[in-house]
Order: structure tokens, then C-alpha cells, then sequence
């Protein structure tokens, strides 16, 4: 190796040469030179070095390839005092990984300028990491990526320009039986299996990854639009199609499909991965394949469901009527019954009124709902009547929605079921909420007289959550407040809700109306409120809905004829 030594005295140049075989790892003195650089001093360790990197015995050009020479002359001219960086190539060894650092060195004798250069092999060290980094990325039963694999695959992918891309999830459903079952080993086993024919099934191009226990995720950068995607569903579906053998057992595997299409809007893969799980938690519930969909669009589909299952409800007679009971707080005594409507869909299950009645409403399939509730209402008390063998002691109180009194002729419907039932007026109330005087005011007051010319009670429901003024209060007939139950719940602990319990008592007594408070869910509550002067109640504590035949029941077996 030629040493340029020319502008150094030898008495510094061995000096060097000492210093550097000193040193333990590859190390070497040199001056910039034009655009390369000097070899002042170099060990042999160095010398290795360079000859493991391939190098022809001519340094320059070695030194000037690996991009480190701008580096040594920014340190020897003083622009930086000392430099660390990585250097990488591939060796006749494998690859290596060096750790190069780079210093000034300043002799007493002003010799110009000069760095020493060492590089530390970490190559060892860096291989056990890629190890442990590959192992971290990797599931080790199926040797796929796993989520955080997976993941890292679909972002570095994402960066290429593509025509679309797609993350499909397979989600093995109660696959957490088969394992409680079968033991974890046949739940492996299963697993590899289900791995093994998901990727026979992919295209060139496409990542599988185990994205979790029982969870595989595909990303596919060649999907052009929705059935490209399909396609690859259909394909995965077919090929867990057939059981899977596990020694003398067949098992059926069932899997939720979901898929979420990237369009631009989605800020990384992790988003991407979440829309496509949340597409397979709906195919859970579904049990077909599911595309994601923005949660809006997915609540106004579910909405328009809701109302033409209703609508189907309706015109089947499918929907009924519990009874849930008010007593008098005083003397206990089972004094009348509120008719909830119910409704068991054989698709979406038991839906609750506070789902349905708001759509019933914009809908507005709250008018035959209405009167379809008035009607069995009525039906159910006169059915009461001949069970017992006479007229039973009780008032039925019938939900009025203020859509109804907007829209319909409710005295009409009223006329109607008492008509068609035989039940006088005197033994029905009609709840009405503070938003029907909100909406319109004169149009309630006609209504509501002419229901209290055909003796029926009125009771203003949830008293309390509305915005009701008082002054309309005092101009329309009604005689009852329903207290909200939510200043009945928790009261006793509750010195606010006390106040204004207290408070709408004091004001119905003023206005000369009974009062029902709704919610009351123990014992305490309600002794609570016959100690204030509450006339009635009603709420989990004594009973909740139930059907008309038990309401009946109910009554009848705390019923005291008077003697
Ligand atoms: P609402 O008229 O205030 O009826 C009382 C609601 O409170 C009922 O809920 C009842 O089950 C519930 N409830 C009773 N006691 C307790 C209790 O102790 N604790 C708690 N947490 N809740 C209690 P539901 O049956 O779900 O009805 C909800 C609402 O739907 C009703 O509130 C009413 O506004 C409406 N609704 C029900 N049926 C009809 C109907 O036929 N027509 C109209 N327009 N609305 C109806
Ligand atoms: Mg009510
Ligand atoms: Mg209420």
C-alpha cells in the first residue's frame, strides 16, 4: 500500500503507525488529497478491511465508493470535530455492518490537516437484532407475518404507486370452541391448516399475515375495484369450504369475510386494517361478506331497515302491548296500568321503543302505530272486564306521541277504540309529552278538551325534561304529572333531585293535579316520595312491563274487594 508521507517527518509518521497499531480495531491516519484522500498510517486491521470490502489494492477509489471521504475531509479541514456513521456492505463473510467513527487529529508541529479513522464491526450484533426483529414480525406457528408484520408489509407496500389496494380480514368464527373443545394443539393444527389454504389461494403479489388468535389478514395491491375484491372473498370462502381433518374428527370452519378498500382518505395501513376489521365484525353478525362502510352511512341504511321491518310490523299485527303496573303509594294498591308498545323482530331481535318510536315518528308510522296502541289497549282492559267477571278497578294509560297530535285526529282514534272496545272513557289517560305543547299549542288544547269531553284523564309524561312553560301549563286540562324519572333515580342521595321532586309537587298541588313519579327502582325511593306527598308510582321496584295475561294476573293477586 503507497503512503503518502511527503509534508510529515518520519518521526511523526511513526509515531502514527504506533498509535494506530494500537488500536484494536481497524484504524488509519488520513489527510484529504484533492478529492480523495492520503493513507498516512493504517493498521493491519485496516488493511483487512479494505480487502474484505472487495477492494482492489487501490484505497482511493474504495474510499471515495463508500461515501466517506467528504466525511474525513469535513473533520481533518476542521468544518466538524468528530463524525460517527454506519457503514454497510456485503463481503466474501456475508453482510457487515461497521460502526465508523472519524476525529481530528492535531499535531504540535502544525503538520496540516489529518483524521484517524476507526470502524468497529457490529456485524454480529446487527444480525442477532435483524433475527429478534424478524422474530417479533413473524408468528411462529405459521411463520406469516404477524399484526405488527403485517402492518410494517402494507406500509412500505403502500409507499409503491398501484392501481388499488385492499386489506380483506377472515375472522374464524367460535373458533374458541374448537379450541376449548378439541385442546390447543388440534386448535393449531387447525390454524396452519386454514394458513396454508388462504395462501394457496392468493395471486402473486399478495401478503397473508396472522393478525391475531384467529384472525388472517390479506393485502392485495392489485384490486381495480369491487370485484377484484369479491373475487378474492369468494376464493377464500370456497377454500375453507371443505372440512378440515383432525385426526378421526371433520371439523367445519366458518369464517367472516370483511374488506376495506383503500381510497386515498385513510392516513395509514393501521387505519386501513381497522376499517377492514371493523367490515369483519359485521360479517360476524351478518354472516356475509362485509365491505366497510363510514358508520354514517351504515346508520342511515340501518335506519331505513328499522323502518321498512316496522312498516312490515305493523301491517302483520306483529308488534303487542305489555302492561307495566302504577301504585298508590299510600296504600300500595295496584291502581292502573301503562301499555308499552313491544316489539320482537325475527331479524333484528327485541328492538326497544326508544329506538323505534323516534322512527315510527319521522316516519310517520307513529299514526297507525297509535291507533293500532289505543285500540289493543282498550281490547286488552275490556278483555280484563270479562275475566274478572266485572268492570276491574283500573285506569289504562296510552302513550300519545306529539307527531300524533300534529298529524292525526286523536280524538277521533280515541272514539274509535272505545267504540270498538266498550271501555269508557273515565278509565283511559293519554300521556302526553311537553313537546306537543312546544310544537303546537292551540292544536293540543282542541285536542285535549275534546279527550276530557269524553272523560278521559290526561297526564303530561317525563315531566320535567322538557321546556313546557308553565303558563301553557295552566291553560290546558291536565290533570296529572308524571315526574322524569330521572329526578326520581338516585334521589335519596341526591339533595338537587329532592329539591325539584319537591318543587313540581308543590306546583301540581298549586294547579290542583295528581302526581305519578316513573322510575322507582327501591324501596327507599319510593317511601321517599310518599313521605313528600307523591299520590302514585311506578318503576322497577314494583313490577316491570309484562304481558297483558300477567298484568291481570298481578293485579288480581294483590286486589282487596272493599268490604
Ligand atoms: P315512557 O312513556 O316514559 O315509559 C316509561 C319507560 O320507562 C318504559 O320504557 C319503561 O319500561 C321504563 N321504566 C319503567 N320503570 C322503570 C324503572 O324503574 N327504571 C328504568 N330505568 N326504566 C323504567 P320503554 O317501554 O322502553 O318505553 C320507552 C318510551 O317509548 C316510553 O317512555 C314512551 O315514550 C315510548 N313508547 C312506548 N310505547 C309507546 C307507544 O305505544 N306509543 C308512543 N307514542 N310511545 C311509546
Ligand atoms: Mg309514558
Ligand atoms: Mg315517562
Amino acid at each position: 500500500m503507497r503512503h503518502a508521507d511527503s509534508a510529515l517527518d518520519l518521526h511523526d509518521i511513526a509515531g502514527m503507525r504506533s498509535m494506530v497499531d494500537a488500536i484494536l480495531h481497524p484504524a488509519a491516519v488520513l489527510r484529504p488529497c484533492g478529492d480523495s484522500v492520503e493513507f498516512i498510517a493504517t493498521n493491519c486491521r485496516f488493511d483487512q478491511f479494505l480487502l474484505d470490502r472487495n477492494a482492489e489494492p487501490s484505497p482511493g477509489d474504495e474510499a471515495q465508493r463508500a461515501g466517506w471521504i467528504p466525511r474525513i475531509h469535513a473533520v481533518a479541514m476542521g468544518q466538524e470535530d468528530a463524525l460517527q456513521f454506519d457503514l454497510d456492505y456485503g463481503s466474501a463473510l456475508g453482510p457487515r455492518t461497521y460502526s465508523a467513527s472519524v476525529a481530528r487529529i492535531v499535531l504540535p508541529g502544525g503538520s496540516g490537516p489529518l483524521a484517524l479513522f476507526t470502524a468497529i464491526d457490529r456485524s454480529d450484533a446487527s444480525r442477532i437484532e435483524k433475527v429478534l426483529r424478524r422474530e417479533l414480525l413473524t408468528d411462529m406457528l405459521t411463520a406469516l407475518p404477524n399484526r405488527a408484520g403485517f402492518l410494517e408489509e402494507v406500509e412500505t407496500r403502500d409507499a409503491r404507486p398501484q392501481v388499488g389496494h385492499a386489506i380483506i380480514t377472515v375472522d374464524l368464527v367460535r373458533f374458541s370452541r374448537i379450541n376449548e373443545s378439541l385442546g390447543s394443539i388440534a386448535g393449531d393444527e387447525i390454524i396452519i391448516t386454514v394458513a396454508r389454504r388462504i395462501k394457496s389461494i392468493l395471486r402473486a403479489g399478495d401478503v397473508l399475515g396472522r393478525v391475531g388468535g384467529n384472525e388472517f389478514a390479506i393485502h392485495s395491491t392489485d384490486v381495480s375495484g369491487m370485484d377484484d375484491v369479491l373475487q378474492i372473498a369468494n376464493r377464500v370462502r370456497a377454500a375453507l369450504a371443505t372440512p378440515i381433518r383432525i385426526s378421526s374428527y371433520l371439523i367445519n370452519v366458518e369464517a367472516a369475510v370483511g374488506c376495506a378498500l383503500a381510497n386515498g382518505d385513510e392516513d395509514d395501513a393501521e387505519e386501513l386494517f381497522r376499517r377492514a376489521q371493523a367490515a369483519v365484525k359485521r360479517s360476524k353478525q351478518s354472516g356475509a361478506f362485509e365491505v366497510y362502510r363510514p358508520s354514517t352511512l351504515i346508520e342511515a341504511q340501518e335506519r331505513f331497515n328499522l323502518e321498512s321491518r316496522l312498516r312490515d310490523a305493523l301491517a302483520q299485527d306483529a308488534l303487542h302491548l305489555d302492561f307495566q303496573p302504577f301504585v298508590s303509594l299510600a296504600t300500595g294498591e295496584v291502581v292502573g296500568f301503562e301499555a308499552l308498545a313491544r316489539w320482537n323482530d325475527a331479524e333484528l331481535g327485541f328492538v326497544s321503543p326508544v329506538k323505534f318510536i323516534p322512527v315510527a315518528e319521522e316516519s310517520g308510522l307513529i299514526l297507525p302505530l297509535g291507533r293500532w296502541a289505543l285500540r289493543k289497549a282498550a281490547e286488552h282492559l275490556a278483555h280484563w272486564d270479562r275475566q274478572f267477571g266485572g268492570r276491574v278497578p283500573l285506569t289504562l294509560n296510552v302513550n300519545v306521541s306529539p307527531v300524533q297530535i300534529a298529524r292525526d285526529d286523536v280524538a277521533d282514534a280515541v272514539r274509535e277504540a272505545l267504540l270498538a272496545s266498550g271501555v269508557d272513557g273515565a278509565r283511559v289517560t293519554v300521556e302526553v309529552t311537553e313537546s306537543a305543547l312546544v310544537t303546537d299549542i292551540d292544536k293540543t288544547r282542541r285536542l285535549l278538551n275534546a279527550l276530557k269531553a269524553m272523560d278521559l284523564t290526561i297526564a303530561m309524561d317525563d315531566f320535567g325534561t322538557g321546556f313546557s312553560n308553565l303558563a301553557n301549563l295552566q291553560m290546558l286540562p291536565i290533570d296529572v304529572l308524571k315526574i322524569d324519572r330521572s329526578f326520581v333515580n338516585g334521589m335519596v342521595d341526591d339533595g338537587d333531585k329532592v329539591a325539584i321532586v319537591r318543587a313540581i309537587l308543590s306546583l301540581a298541588g298549586a294547579l290542583g293535579m295528581r302526581t305519578v313519579a316513573e322510575g322507582i327502582e327501591t324501596a327507599e325511593v319510593g317511601q321517599a316520595l310518599a313521605d313528600l306527598g307523591c299520590d302514585r308510582g311506578q318503576g322497577y321496584h314494583y313490577a316491570r312491563p309484562m304481558s297483558a295475561d300477567d298484568a291481570f294476573a298481578f293485579w288480581r293477586d294483590r286486589y282487596k274487594p272493599a268490604t
